[in-house]
């Protein structure tokens, strides 16, 4: 365990609280995090870091998550980055349009922390989250 590089994950989330609360929990538990408020910002940092998951807030300031997640989707050096949305709507209408979008997995706050990191680790073994 100790030999394997760290295994990163970029955080999207433009409200701070929840900021904080994912990358102390993924650092908790040995992931390296990068972090971006906006949509543009996180599609740069994922070029530039090539993070192996990412956690996407769907509602964000400018551009939505799901906007950004298709950006990343039809972008052949980015397409293969899971996506974890997580959104504050919980119905069932809202997982069809996460999915739509390509997001690989989603999670409803507010965030249990087991669900979330089953779900980050799931993402970034390969295995689809149910
Ligand atoms: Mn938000």
């Amino acid at each position: 365990m100790a030999d394997e590089p760290r295994k990163s994950v970029l955080v999207v989330e433009d409200n701070e609280l929840n900021m904080r609360l994912f990358c102390d929990l993924l650092d908790a538990f040995g992931y390296d995090t990068h972090t971006s408020r906006d949509g543009a910002r996180a599609v740069e940092i994922a070029r530039a870091e090539k993070p192996d998951l990412i956690i996407m807030d769907i509602q964000l300031p400018e551009v939505s998550g799901l906007d950004i997640t298709r950006w990343i989707k039809d972008d052949k050096e980015l397409a293969h980055i899971p996506v974890l949305a997580v959104t504050a709507f919980a119905m069932r209408a809202d997982e069809q349009r996460v999915r739509a979008a390509g997001c690989e997995g989603y999670l409803s706050k507010p965030i249990q922390m087991s669900s979330f990191i089953r779900a980050v680790e799931e993402l970034i073994n390969g295995a689809a989250v149910s």
